[in-house]
């Protein structure tokens, strides 16, 4: 079994259907209303341990009702909860999710405590970095834990896959250090101001963060697949299972934590990509974030 370290975020999140969003000082009559753990680092730490992985997560909750309901989910999931801080002094995480009857949704997260993971809390988890056969990391966290991660993942010879969702800025020099970014187009956008539409466009984009320093680049394309470019002049749509989607919250969490979980257990780029394809397409299957996430006798059976 692979062992993947996800260091980032952690958050509750509550989510309500409505009619339609609201307006600015519009209050609607929404619902059903539903709650679960969600974050980019909680919903990618457990689809890779759902895929099979011995996970270990690093993040920071709150001394509160949903920082408990967190240690449960992530205990249950098998995922090593050792490196979970809990801090007194700030709230847990929590998205605020409504979702229209078009399935267009309207989110904010306050992060809280995993916002503020600092260079000593990752410093704390070296000993698991140096084990790891992958670390997967975000943005939805402090930059400090990020940069903190990338050095000792590269102190120890760890390879590294950013995923940088949702867009913050961050020192690019850490890009040398990252074997494999995963943006979906909007972020490739932020990456590089090339509007990603197409794999034309997409190859593009793709070239301007290889020139940064990541040996593999792959652009997430929503329905369509994942486009994948490690240098020269071409890249390749891995394309995506076809699928009935009722919720593609937390895709591309879902695409990253299968391809940690792959990488990490030899395989190809293209067949871990495959992997990661199958992963998020039954996660969209599902309404939710990390529950949504599949069993790996699921992904064999659609890899099948
Ligand atoms: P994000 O959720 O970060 O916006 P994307 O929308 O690019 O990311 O989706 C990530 C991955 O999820 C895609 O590369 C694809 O594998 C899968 N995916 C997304 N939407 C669908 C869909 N409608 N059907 C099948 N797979 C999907």
């Amino acid at each position: 079994m692979s062992k993947v370290v996800v260091v980032g975020s952690y958050v509750v999140d509550l989510m309500s259907r409505t009619p339609h969003l609201p307006k600015p000082g519009e209050t609607v009559l929404g619902g059903p209303f539903q709650m679960g753990p969600g974050g980019k680092g909680g919903n990618q730490a457990t689809a890779a341990a759902r895929s099979g992985s011995e996970v270990t997560f690093v993040t920071k909750l709150g001394d509160d009702v949903f920082g408990r309901e967190a240690l449960k989910h992530f205990t249950k999931e098998d995922v090593n909860i050792e490196y979970i801080k809990v801090d007194p002094d700030q709230s847990t995480g929590a998205a605020l999710i409504e979702v229209d009857e078009e399935g267009e949704n309207s989110i904010v997260v306050a992060l809280g405590a995993c916002g503020t993971i600092s260079e000593a809390e990752v410093v704390e988890a070296e000993e698991k970095i140096k084990e790891a056969d992958i670390v997967l990391l975000q943005l939805e966290t402090s930059i400090e834990a990020v940069v903190t991660t990338v050095k000792l993942a590269r102190i120890h010879g760890v390879p590294v896959i950013l995923n940088p969702a949702p867009y913050q800025e961050f020192p690019k020099e850490i890009l040398k250090n990252v074997a494999y970014i995963t943006p979906n187009e909007t972020e490739a956008f932020e990456l590089t101001g090339i509007e990603v539409t197409d794999e034309g466009t997409a190859l593009t984009a793709a070239q301007m963060i290889h020139d940064l320093g990541v040996d593999s680049v792959i652009i997430t394309l929503g329905g369509k697949g994942a486009f994948l470019y490690t240098g020269g002049d071409k890249g390749e749509l891995i394309p995506s299972f076809t699928v009935e989607a009722v919720d593609t919250t937390g895709a591309g969490d879902a695409f990253n934590g299968g391809f940690a979980h792959a990488i990490s257990n030899g395989y190809s780029l293209k067949d871990a990509m495959k992997f990661a394809n199958a992963v998020a397409a039954l996660s969209v299957t599902k309404i939710g974030t990390a529950p949504a996430m599949p069993y790996k006798n699921e992904v064999e059976a659609l890899l099948a």
